[in-house]
């Protein structure tokens, strides 16, 4: 075995051959589904493809009852998989809305693999419980919100929520405390797209010469009407001091047919950011990949839209098991979200969620992911992998922990420039630890214990 290539063995003649050539399937990245897909749903075979790249048809076709969900399901599942998402919409606190583009490219044969039925619809059977060091707004968002909506936590940066509405709901979602309608299990705070609301936010905004950029966000972009986005994009440019904005949305994801067909709000975001930069100012859009099945031909034709108008696109991912958890897949979305033009910026460790202890997986999985990651493509297209530390401590780079305990899930992170001298816990999910672990998490007696263990190794420093 060789352990180490030491410099003059680098320059050896033997070493300069060029690379072997890559197997014919090597490019499936470039392979995007193309024709009329959804066909195979029974509910949409007699879709023509108008219809079906037709924003107004999709939004409209939006399911957002389980029944109808379940109606649609008839004849392409089991009956026992139709029982079982009953049974796991009936125990998830979320609200449904599934467009009738994801759920076409669903794969239907196989649902309890599939990686998109997985993020936006709950099974009974799979369900694992919570882990206790879990509460809502896992974020503490509404602690650095200075006025309703608006979080200041970073310097100068801050998070405008505009609205509470989104295109999907999914499963992971952070902000379950605020997006969506109530279910059964969580009242949410209120954020709708009010005037009043808008206009305390843009005071604050105008307030503070630290803040140069915005991210709006919600609820979801995709969901602000035309004359909205221009509203929104018009009055914090106006501000001198903001220099930059993301609209975030997770529509190129679900909904790519909104950049094709709804040229009202196209032409309003590309205003935007067309006065932005004759100003000097960047405007962005953010939105939120997963899996390369989300990418398809249609995509591809909404992300030249926009890249046609020089609008600069940047992915967040969430890390989710059996999702986006492996070299291949993660290595595969990275590849095709830069074949379609979109930069791979962050990818999220899950954050505590209730219902969703079956989607996340552990710091570690997360580190040896980058690991593979990096080095197999362009440095612009390689995100960073991030936690987001639970209790306000904000985005942390998932190797910079001060302390991780395999054995307990405890990882510990510091945030000197968010909140100096605090400490930050994140907890893998119970399920994935070693036996230890899992026994120590079964006795409520040792979860303090556990923490302060943690804490206290953090705090003495580098091991
Ligand atoms: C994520 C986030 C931002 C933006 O952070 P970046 O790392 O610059 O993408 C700003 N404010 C809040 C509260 C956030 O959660
Ligand atoms: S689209 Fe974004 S904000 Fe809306 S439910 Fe999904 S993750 Fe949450």
């Amino acid at each position: 075995m060789q352990l180490a290539v030491l410099p003059n063995e680098q320059h050896r003649p033997e070493n300069l051959a060029v690379k072997p050539a890559v197997p014919a399937d090597a490019h499936k990245h470039r392979d995007l589904v193309t024709g009329e897909f959804w066909r195979r749903i029974p509910a949409y075979k007699d879709v023509t493809e108008a219809q079906f790249l037709d924003h107004l048809w999709q939004a409209k076709n939006s399911i957002i009852k389980v029944e109808k969900l379940l109606a649609t399901l008839q004849g392409l599942v089991s009956e026992a998989f139709i029982k079982d998402v009953e049974e796991g919409f009936a125990r998830a606190p979320m609200a449904v809305r599934v467009s009738p583009y994801m759920l076409s490219i669903m794969n239907w044969d196989d649902p309890y693999n599939d990686a998109m039925r997985r993020q936006f619809i709950p099974t009974g059977s799979t369900i694992l419980p919570d882990h206790p060091k879990l509460g809502l707004d896992s974020l503490g968002e509404q602690a650095d919100s200075p006025v309703p909506g608006l979080t200041h936590r970073y310097y100068d940066k801050a998070l405008f929520l505009a609205l509470d509405t989104c295109p999907v709901y999914c499963r992971f979602c952070t902000r379950s405390y605020a997006v969506g309608p109530d279910s059964e299990e969580v009242e949410k705070v209120q954020l709708k797209a009010n005037p009043e609301r808008w206009r305390q936010v843009f005071e604050y905004v105008a307030s503070r010469p630290e803040l140069e950029d915005i991210v709006i966000s919600g609820g979801d972009a995709w969901n602000l009407r035309a004359d909205q986005i221009r509203t929104i994009g018009d009055t914090l440019l106006a501000i001198p001091h903001v220099r930059r904005m993301r609209f975030a949305t997770k529509g190129p994801a679900v909904m790519p047919q909104k950049l094709l067909t709804d040229d009202a709000w196209f032409r309003e975001f590309v205003h935007v950011v067309t006065s932005a930069r004759k100003m000097g100012k960047d405007v962005v859009l953010h939105t939120h990949f997963n899996h390369p099945n989300e990418i398809t031909d249609i995509t591809r034709r909404a992300m030249d839209r926009l890249f046609s108008e020089g609008v600069m696109v940047r992915n967040q991912s969430v890390l989710q098991r059996n999702v986006n958890d492996s070299p291949e897949v993660m290595t595969m979305l990275l590849r095709r979200l830069a074949f379609v033009n979109v930069h791979p910026y962050y990818v999220y460790q899950h954050d505590l969620v209730k219902g969703t202890e079956e989607l996340r997986t552990t710091v570690h999985t997360a580190l040896q992911l980058e690991k593979h990651v990096r080095g197999s493509t362009a440095g612009f297209n390689t995100p960073l992998f991030l936690v987001d530390a639970p209790g306000g401590g904000g985005k942390r780079d998932a190797h910079s922990y001060e302390y991780y305990d395999r054995t307990t899930g405890i990882s510990v992170y510091t945030a000197p420039s968010v909140k100096p001298g605090m400490y930050f816990c994140y907890f893998d999910p119970i399920d994935l630890l070693p036996e230890e672990g899992r026994r120590r998490w079964a006795d409520p007696a040792e979860h303090k214990k556990m923490v302060d263990e943690a804490l206290e190794k953090a705090a003495a420093g580098p091991r």
